[in-house]
């Protein structure tokens, strides 16, 4: 666990209890800060009082209760003056748009944090280490997983955390030369003010979360703020693929050989990297190439680290091959910028699109529309999209996923690839994206049953 003496008696109000929200909780409380803590979610809330062996106060007025000197209180900090408080700390999920608590923190004056700025906050007793923080819109995870993957290769001490993995204060501090990997959602960085990372990297910046800001500008203003918390002596990694990021890295311009930009379209040979394949994660490499450099590995073990990456589930993961047919899982493609390098990776495609949609057009596809032999919209969005595709590509509204593998297997022949890249989100028949991703595969592996593959 990682733990600061600067939380020592210092009071903080943590809403949200969920993974990152109870490690947050963990860490103030080991740390010997004063907490109230909340979640509207009584299971949660349930789960924390048991935790700590929690009471009832015998005071009542609805206030639960008492942890080491009454430290700990488990109360809807709605009805409470903030303005007592050093910082309200929320989960990345609490919308700070709309959220009446984080209004009324602005209005206190209080700091609303998450549980990145309690890292940074906790740096300077931390031993001697490097941090590297990713954002952008999609790639990050990828990204994100390679890095801490060639740092692992090289013999370099790393971990990863932010939006991947364990909550990072859950986890044990680093040895000296230690390596903090960082996703970094645009919703993290809004909670944090003082990270300075020495290695920051921009993917990209594609319209996407904007109910959870004012216009799209809002949205790329809160990636440019990962630069604006760095020392200018630290290195920026900039892919200057679209508008914004390469407004975003002229802005940086001042800091010369500090920042190196990553063009768009740049040819590598993707031969050698099994699980990197596509113009997408030549990007993601790049970038990842770029990190590696700045952090001294050296150029052989950067090639054996990309050489010998794994990739992530759900992310263009091959998850069979049945009559000749290759089945490919990037469920987590929820918008159509991150399903148009999918589509554009292989030859002859039947994709299967749909779901909760972010928007109503699948512009961002169309460059590699000409790959598609044939669409199976479902979910929500799938009439929508089905009127859309109509006229480019032979489109069949299966409605389900499980009907539309079904009919995708029918339909394709030996060389072909089925695709499941949605471009919209999963809530509207799955769980989420893994739930999603497992329904393919799961259909996928009925398939194989039924042909004995
Ligand atoms: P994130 O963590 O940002 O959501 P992931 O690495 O999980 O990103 O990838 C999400 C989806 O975005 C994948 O399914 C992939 O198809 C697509 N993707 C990955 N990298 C990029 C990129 N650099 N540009 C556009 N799309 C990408």
């Amino acid at each position: 666990m990682i733990t600061s003496r600067a939380w020592n008696g210092k009071r903080y109000v943590v809403l949200g209890l969920a993974r990152s929200g109870a490690a947050v909780l963990n860490a103030l409380m080991e740390s010997g800060a004063r907490v109230v803590a909340w979640d509207s979610d009584a299971t949660r809330v349930a789960d924390v009082k048991a935790h700590f062996g929690a009471q009832d106060d015998p005071a009542g007025e609805g206030m639960n209760f008492l942890h080491s000197g009454a430290r700990l209180e488990i109360v809807d900090p709605m009805g409470l003056d903030l303005s007592a408080f050093d910082a309200l700390v929320v989960s990345p999920g609490v919308p700070l748009n709309t959220h009446p608590l984080a209004a009324k923190a602005r209005d206190a004056g209080v700091a609303v944090i998450g549980d990145i700025e309690l890292f940074a906050q906790s740096r300077a007793e931390l031993r001697p280490h490097k941090v590297v923080g990713i954002t952008g819109t999609n790639g990050k995870s990828t990204t994100t997983a390679l890095v801490h993957h060639i740092l692992q290769t090289a013999g370099v001490p790393s971990l990863m955390g932010g939006n991947i993995g364990l909550p990072i204060l859950e986890q044990e501090p680093l040895p000296e030369g230690g390596v903090y990997v960082l996703e970094l959602s645009s919703y993290q960085i809004d909670l944090t003010q003082t990270l300075d990372c020495d290695v920051a990297v921009l993917l990209n910046v594609t319209p996407d979360h904007l109910d959870r800001y004012s216009d799209f500008q809002a949205y790329a203003d809160s990636k440019a703020r990962l630069f604006a918390m760095q020392s200018p002596e630290h290195e920026a990694v900039i892919a200057i693929g679209d508008a914004a990021s390469a407004q975003i890295a002229r802005g940086l311009s001042a800091r010369g050989e500090h920042l190196t930009k990553i063009a768009p379209g740049v040819c590598m040979d993707q031969s050698r990297w099994p699980s990197l394949q596509g113009p997408h994660n030549a990007q993601n490499a790049l970038a990842a190439i770029s990190v590696c450099q700045a952090l001294g590995v050296s150029e052989a073990d950067i090639d054996r680290g990309l050489q010998s990456f794994k990739g992530l589930p759900h992310r263009m993961e091959q998850v069979g091959v049945v009559n000749g047919v290759a089945y490919v899982d990037d469920s987590k493609a929820t918008n159509p910028e991150s399903t148009a390098p999918a589509l554009a990776a292989f030859s002859r495609v039947h994709w299967i699109v749909g779901g909760r949609a972010k928007g109503d057009d699948l512009d961002a596809c169309r460059p590699a529309f000409g790959h598609v032999v044939r669409a199976y919209t479902i979910g929500e969005a799938g009439p929508v999209f089905a009127a859309v595709l109509e006229g480019d590509m032979p489109v069949e509204r299966a409605g389900t996923l499980a009907e539309a593998v079904n009919s995708a297997a029918w339909q394709a022949k030996a060389g072909d690839t089925v695709l499941l890249s949605p471009a919209a989100a999963s809530f509207d028949q799955f769980r989420d994206y893994e739930h999603r991703g497992q329904a393919f595969k799961d259909a996928v592996g009925a398939l194989q049953c039924k042909t004995g593959q």
